[in-house]
């Protein structure tokens, strides 16, 4: 008998598994999982959110006109370029839906955000992962990556889960070294944490040209996961492509409403950097105190290196027992590493406390 069958590549990816937020037999389990703020979102968001239940029965309003007005002025961007989707994950969905497909390679770094190389199988192309020098995207090897196939290239910046960026200084050197017709997607989803000052999260070079494309998402520092919504700044052509290809209503209202709160409440967003901007390094020279590799992050995540896949899964075990839910790496190629993401000050202690522990009762 016959059965329908899905189009080519589908079968081959591995499906996406989300952060954990339980622990069998535990309450108050503390979630480091998912690189959400612990902070939680804006209160003038969750009162926009409320406020929308009378009013269920419309539909949203499908250009999301007054959210990219918003993002327009808050970040310096034209808002006729923006096109928000239900979270970046659907941006990055319908680029590669638009500019590849069967036969075309999609290049990422080796361990880039795997919402790429899914995306890519899904239309039936084929992901090329470029090396990375000290688990930080490597310009040189991506453009040695570059064939005739080629067709998009996709860079976090930061990345999740490495927790590393490139300057914008390397980012333009990559852009230039690309073909032309080649779509560069700088995704800066966790642009709002990074206080470099050679850090770029990339709108003006969408501005410069006709080949780059940035993400930006509500779900990192703006605490809306649960709503999903981002949006991509692009050239003019790129955003009449994906509002072709978008769902007329893909952006849900109540996603409008408390993105429009969120971003008009700028005390919140600078008390969400400010905790980053305190917890992040102590979490890091905590764990790095009690001899565990850390790699430098500029996100609200750190990733940590054990000495192989097996001590790292014991001491996700260990965190669990612990009431800790961390991510387990193995599906970027890192099984010997865990991201954890930065939490609130009693939960980096929890953290801090278990794998101390561990490190004592294994050593
Ligand atoms: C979390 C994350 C996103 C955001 O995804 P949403 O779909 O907007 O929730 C995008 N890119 C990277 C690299 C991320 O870590």
């Amino acid at each position: 008998m016959s059965a329908p069958r899905p189009r080519p590549g589908i079968m081959a990816i591995q499906p996406y598994v989300g952060g954990g937020h339980a622990v069998e037999g535990v309450s108050n389990v503390v979630v480091l999982s998912a690189n959400e703020t612990p902070l939680g979102p804006s209160p003038d968001a969750i009162k926009a959110f409320n406020n929308l239940a009378e009013e269920l029965h419309r539909y949203p309003d499908g250009d999301s006109a007054d959210i990219r007005a918003a993002i327009g002025e808050r970040f310096g961007c034209d808002p006729a370029n923006i096109v928000c989707g239900a979270g970046s994950d659907e941006l990055i969905a319908l680029l590669i839906r638009s500019y590849a497909g069967p036969n075309d390679e999609v290049l990422l770094s080796r361990h880039g955000f795997l919402m790429y190389p899914i995306s890519a199988q899904s239309v039936g192309a084929t992901p090329v992962f470029a090396p990375e020098a000290n688990y930080t995207t490597d310009v040189d090897a991506l453009l040695a990556a570059v064939t005739d196939k080629t067709r998009m290239a996709f860079v976090a910046n930061p990345n999740n889960p490495t927790g590393s960026y490139i300057s914008s200084d390397e980012l333009q050197r990559l852009r230039d070294g690309l073909r032309d017709d080649i779509l560069l997607v700088v995704d800066s989803a966790y642009a709002e944490y990074v206080s470099r000052n050679d850090y770029a999260a990339g709108a003006e070079m969408v501005e410069a040209g006709r080949n780059v494309v940035m993400l930006r998402t509500f779900s990192k520092i703006f605490g809306l996961a649960a709503l999903r919504l981002g949006w991509a700044y692009c050239p003019p052509d790129v955003a009449g492509v994906l509002n072709r290809v978008r769902g007329p209503f893909n952006v849900s209202a109540a996603a409008q409403a408390a993105g429009l709160a969120a971003i008009n409440d700028i005390t919140h967003m600078d008390r969400s950097r400010a905790h980053n901007d305190e917890w992040l390094p102590w979490l890091t020279q905590a764990l790095t105190d009690i001899g565990l590799t850390v790699h430098p992050s500029v996100g609200n995540f750190i990733l940590v290196r054990f000495d192989d896949a097996v001590i790292a899964a014991a001491a996700s075990a260990a965190l669990e027992a612990a009431g800790v839910v961390v991510r387990a790496m193995g599906g970027y190629g890192l099984p010997e590493c865990l991201r954890i993401t930065i939490g609130l000050e009693d939960e980096n202690k929890r953290v801090t406390a278990a794998l101390t522990e561990f490190r004592n009762t294994t050593a």
